[in-house]
């Protein structure tokens, strides 16, 4: 921005190199603060001030300058530079000796939090009872004498906890601030976010140390924040915030109501207009939305950073499509400017819009989309409840980054003070949840865990709705409907389609699944399970079969699901007509379809109290135990139950073709695959082909049809990867089932780690990810790349899908498309970033 020739203030970088060594040898690198020293000479010398030595002071501030913006994560400490002696030097130049004891006092409270780690509340007392003693509800209103004794207290509540440790001297303050900034890359809340963001903990950050200007100098001064475009909506029209004689932490920090732009171009007009101009010109030459802080000091504008602005999936979309269109970025930039898995959130319900519940108070409309939820007042019962599955609203006065990991698990935020670029918004607004903030007439009381609006009081459990689109918070129910579909999303997603190259389906077992996998751009289904079809009442049926003592007993259940299953399949193939529909045998884990024990004995145990006969329920216990297995996930599954019990693969096999004929015979185009599950030995293969060939050849006679229709594999078990190439003979296709093969590759139970102790695994970096949702590239992946190597060059007519949960996952896809895959199979609300993900991948790799 310097170069560009804008007012910045001055200053220099400590780049990001320098974090990475503090990181790695738990000490900044030597010399480091002889080249600061420097640093601040030529700097003493461009601006004519002094950093501690006599003349006009120079205050400076070091704040965090990470290559992904995480706003309020990191530390900032500012006015740097002061002590009792140049406190007076600062109100000779400034003539303002409230603004000289403030900057003082907030240098005190904000090196004693950052750098020294002593606790923020005791400040808050400090102030709270000077503001009880003047009568005034605002730090601005007290004297410069109130602030002269505001500081001397939190002198001396630090002194109590870190004796001697506040510097006097100017050099050392600034030391502590850059050490202390550097140190906040690992803090806590970042290490968070970066975890929530997938942002690389190793990447580090820079620290900026700048020449304070001051918006707090008189009334001709302040600061704000503003984004060259609507962050919610993605609309052309300059938003922000503006807080006259205040510093720049009071806006992010919600502390006070701030003024709009428009407020601003009445008190400074031409400060206003200069703004405008300006976040053009970065506009156009970052190519990007951006967000700006800016100074007034004395009338005078002075921008303070910019970075690309945090936006809303919507706002993602709507920005990529309409920067494109005015020529600011190509297409193929445009594609990249969204995150796929955001495109979820587009989907988020919204207020009806005939809705004609009255709003108990309404707030800035911070982050849209609406969500109804139970009201938590703290960030960990939001966790707590959120874990319990519970929908929680978190309700505070503002958030502070503290909060995060709170308003992550939320499914709203409201807040009753900040604007829309308090912490709460911009935070909310990346994460996709909606969020109201700065609702003023919202009396929050922490301590008491209530809130109340006029009449109308909020208690810890209550349910209320928040409109994030309009600001408006409902304790009454309204209705919530699905939003519009946005016409930008189409654009972005023709432009993906034409981008790239990798095929996308949709994992679906029911018709609805498939039209609304078909309605987001899936081209075809990559998995049907057809387990998931025998669920609710036909699970009696299939108890049947599997524990019938004889074979009339097991036919009669067999025919009966047939009837069912010709019935799912041509349901499917219709919802597909025209594109491919992969049918997977039955892969049921036993245990999913039999009653346990335990339950089978309470209710015994009930009914001999009630002195009725438990004969069937002893003999279904007999059964049960018969087939109970200590490990059901490794055991009779997939293929091994179609081979044990083979009637029901017979079966299964004989629905799908009998629906294939209907089909046909209805005029449709089906095109049915058909999936073994859980292969590891080619045998397996062969022997389950030779059942389906036979049905197969038994529909061609009776119906005189001829079939096209491919027989191929799951790849899930390790040993089917490495056995691929002989595996590839006897099959059309491959899907890699990469649930199953993480499973079986870490010998880590899918259903049971994540809540015993996956989560701890990746809080505490023995994991960078969760292998269930992120694929393992140098384990799992590498067996993939075997099997498809393998495969291919035994079969080089086979064709290459992925239908796991990864399938959906953008970090997977851009893997499996590195290996040239033909298509991966994601779950319906995730078809369209998988398609979006495609096109990065392909981007990525050209
Ligand atoms: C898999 O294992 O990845 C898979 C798709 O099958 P399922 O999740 O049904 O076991
Ligand atoms: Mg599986």
């Amino acid at each position: 921005m310097t170069a560009l020739g804008l007012a910045v203030p001055p200053g220099f970088t400590i780049t990001t190199e320098v974090c990475r060594i503090g990181m790695e040898t738990g000490e900044l690198p030597e010399g480091l603060w002889d080249e600061v020293d420097q640093a601040v000479r030529r700097l003493e010398e461009s601006t004519g001030r002094s950093f501690g030595s006599g003349g006009v002071p120079m205050l400076l501030s070091v704040r965090s300058g990470a290559k992904f913006s995480m706003p309020g994560m990191m530390d900032t400490v500012l006015n740097l530079g002061i002590n009792d002696e140049i406190v007076e030097s600062l109100i000779a130049w400034s003539g303002n000796p409230h603004f000289a004891w403030d900057a003082y006092r907030r240098f005190v409270q904000m090196y004693g939090d950052v750098v020294l780690g002593v606790d923020d509340h005791r400040y808050q007392d400090v102030l709270e009872e000077l503001r009880g003693r003047r009568g005034v509800d605002d730090d601005s209103q007290l004297t410069a004498e109130d602030l002269r004794e505001a500081t001397e207290a939190f002198k001396k509540i630090i002194e109590a906890k870190r004796p001697g440790e506040l510097p006097t001297d100017p050099k050392l303050q600034l030391q502590g601030a850059i050490s202390a900034v550097f140190a906040s890359w690992s803090n806590r809340r970042a290490s968070d976010y970066r975890r929530l963001h997938g942002i690389p903990d190793d990447l580090g950050t820079a620290a900026n140390v700048q020449l304070m200007v001051f918006g707090d100098l008189d009334e001709e001064s302040g600061t704000g924040v503003c984004f060259t475009r609507d962050p919610g909506t993605g609309e052309r029209v300059a938003y922000g915030d503006y807080l006259p004689q205040a510093q720049g932490e009071d806006v992010v920090a919600g502390i006070r109501n701030t003024l709009t732009l428009d407020e601003l171009s009445s008190i400074h007009p031409v400060c206003h207009e200069d703004l405008l101009g300006i976040m053009d010109q970065l506009e156009s030459h970052y190519r990007d939305m951006l967000d700006i802080e800016f100074t007034i000091e004395r009338g005078l504008l002075y921008i303070l950073q910019v970075r690309a602005g945090k936006r809303t999936a919507e706002a993602a979309v709507r920005l990529a499509v309409t920067m494109a269109r005015e020529g600011l970025i190509d297409k193929e930039t445009a594609v990249t400017r969204v995150e796929p898995a955001s495109l979820e959130q587009l989907h988020r319900p919204h207020v009806a819009p005939h809705n004609e519940v009255a709003p108990i108070v309404t707030g800035v409309a911070a982050s849209p989309g609406a969500a109804r939820g139970a009201v938590v007042f703290d960030a960990d019962t939001a966790v707590e409840r959120a874990k319990a599955g519970e929908d929680v609203i978190l309700l505070r006065p503002e958030t502070t980054p503290d909060d995060i990991h709170g308003m992550a698990a939320a499914l709203g935020i409201l807040t009753s003070q900040g604007g829309k670029t308090s912490h709460a918004a911009v935070v909310a607004r990346g994460m996709g949840t909606p969020a109201v903030t700065g609702a003023a007439d919202l009396r929050v009381d922490i301590g008491a865990k209530t809130a109340a609006v006029g009449e109308v009081d909020i208690a810890a459990g209550d349910v209320i709705t928040i409109d994030g689109t309009s600001g408006a918070v409902y304790t009454e129910p309204v209705e919530l409907i699905a939003p519009e579909k946005l016409p930008e999303l189409e654009q972005i997603l023709a432009w993906a389609d034409e981008i790239r190259t990798l095929g996308i389906r949709a994992n679906a077992d029911t018709p609805a699944d498939a039209i609304e996998a078909r309605s987001r751009g899936a081209m075809g289904i990559g998995l049907a399970r057809t387990e998931h079809m025998f669920l609710g009442e036909r699970l009696q049926v299939v108890r049947q079969i599997i524990l019938a003592h004889s074979d009339e007993e097991r036919s009669g259940a067999l025919e009966e699901l047939e009837r069912l299953q010709v019935g799912d399949f041509e349901d499917l193939l219709a919802a597909m007509d025209g594109l491919p529909v992969v049918v997977r045998l039955l892969d049921p884990p036993l245990h999913e379809f039999l009653p346990s024990r335990l339950e089978l004995e309470e209710e015994a145990l009930r009914r001999v109290r009630a002195g009725r006969p438990i004969d069937d329920l002893m003999a279904m216990s007999k059964e049960v135990a018969r087939w109970e297995e200590d490990n059901p996930m490794l055991g009779l599954r997939g293929v091994r139950l179609g081979l044990m019990v083979h009637e029901l693969y017979r079966m299964q096999a004989r629905a799908a073709m009998e629906a294939l004929v209907r089909r046909i015979r209805a005029g449709g185009n089906p095109k049915l695959e058909l999936m073994v599950p859980l292969v590891s030995t080619v045998e397996e293969l062969i022997r389950m082909k030779r059942v389906i060939q036979e049905e197969m050849a038994s529909a061609s006679e009776t119906s005189g049809l001829e079939f096209d229709v491919p027989i191929g594999t799951m790849i899930e078990l390790p040993r089917a990867a490495l056995t691929a190439g002989e595996i590839a003979l006897e099959a059309d296709f491959f899907s890699f089932g990469t649930n199953d093969l993480t499973q079986m590759t870490y010998g880590l139970s899918r259903d049971d780690a994540e809540g015993l102790f996956l989560r701890d695994y990746v809080e505490q970096g023995i994991l960078k990810t969760d292998p269930f949702q992120t694929l393992d590239i140098q384990g799992v992946g590498r067996l993939i790349r075997v099997a498809c190597l393998e495969g291919l060059e035994a079969n080089p007519n086979l064709t290459l899908g992925l239908c796991g949960e990864h399938g959906g996952d953008p970090e997977s896809i851009a893997f499996v498309h590195g290996l040239g895959l033909d298509y991966v199979s994601a779950s319906p609300p995730r078809v369209e970033g998988a398609r979006l993900a495609a096109a990065q991948a392909e981007l990525a790799a050209r």
